[in-house]
């Protein structure tokens, strides 16, 4: 997938960043130890003398097994520093740097091909383009009241509205902690101020935390930069982006002004979504048959043919607030 200039330049300012780092601490160690014991400073004398050494020998056809002799004095020095670095607490047995990537050495290629966890820094880059992140910063499960939900028993549900949402947060809670690409799609309805945002949004932050590439944004923005891009406007393969990243988190379905150009990107993005397996957490106020109205057949059933429901009950959050804050 081609990603955009900006994405590129945060995904390999990270990568360079870690094997910045990573060097920047193996110096680091080795400046102290080395100042500590001065033995280990000889041992990385002689270690790089063995270098100019061997290759004398190889080109001196190995005389009189030089070549074996020097590498088993190499070795020897190997684990001597190994000795001295373990027994004077220090994890490892070597200065080398301890890249995050073994495979590529934090450079994001492997023999010439893009490395995997550059191909994944790339794709989290993309996601936090796409995604309003700032409002998931300060979003999480602990952070969900359910002292905002009424205690006394609604006939409907037989039981309080606090309980009844203590279950759809455990439930949201243990979905996040257990995300798999190819789980379940969630589907969050009820009416609006009743903290169906903060769910999705903890869910985001959670699923995010775990290093899943996961896009979170209200639909009518997001069918904004759809159209932009469609319409050549702005460049971007946001289409991409939201079929094929690990979670979608589609808040507010139903808020979005509806064109026949709204209609069939959320279809295309929906439908593709589940041919391929992958999850999407859809917020909305909409019953299925109002979907069903406002949407048609294809999307509506799309919906609740491979969604788990999870109807959000209780009073409108943001007023319970507002009253507090005047009472
Ligand atoms: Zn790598």
């Amino acid at each position: 997938m081609a990603y955009d200039e900006k994405v590129v330049r945060a995904a390999r300012g990270r990568l360079e960043k870690r094997r910045r780092d990573a060097e920047t601490s193996a110096a680091a160690l080795r400046e102290r130890m080395c100042g500590e014991i001065p033995r280990l400073r000889e041992i990385e004398r002689e270690k790089a003398a063995a270098i100019p050494e061997l290759t004398h020998a190889i080109l001196a056809g190995n005389a009189d097994g030089a070549v074996e002799r020097i590498q088993q004095k190499n070795l020897e020095l190997q684990q001597e520093m190994a000795h001295i670095l373990r027994s004077n607490g220090c994890d490892r047995d070597n200065f080398e740097p301890r890249y995050t990537c073994t495979k590529c050495g934090d450079t994001g290629y492997v023999n010439g091909a893009v490395c995997d966890c550059y191909r994944r820094l790339l794709q989290e880059e993309a996601c936090n383009a796409l995604s309003g992140l700032s409002a998931m910063r300060l979003t999480d499960f602990a952070s969900l009241r359910l002292d905002y939900y009424d205690n006394a028993v609604d006939p409907k549900l037989g039981v309080s509205p606090r309980e009844h949402m203590r279950d759809i947060i455990d439930y949201c809670r243990d979905y996040t902690a257990a995300f798999t690409p190819h789980g379940d799609s969630l589907l969050l309805q009820g009416a609006t101020g009743i903290g169906k945002t903060h769910l999705c949004l903890a869910i985001a932050r959670g699923v995010t935390e775990q290093g899943f590439g996961v896009v979170y944004g209200s639909v009518q923005p997001l069918i904004r930069r759809l159209e932009a891009e469609h319409f050549g406007r702005e460049q971007g393969s946001s289409e991409d982006q939201l079929i094929t990243c690990d979670l979608l988190v589609l808040d507010d379905l139903g808020m979005e002004f509806d064109t026949p150009f709204s209609r069939a990107c959320l279809y295309n993005i929906l439908n593709a979504r589940l041919l391929e397996g992958r999850p999407t957490v859809v917020s909305t106020n909409l019953s299925i048959s109002a979907m069903k109205e406002r949407y048609g057949d294809q999307i509506a059933s799309r919906i609740s043919g491979g969604f788990v429901p999870l109807l959000c009950v209780g009073n409108d959050i943001r007023q319970i607030i507002r009253r507090q804050s005047l009472g």
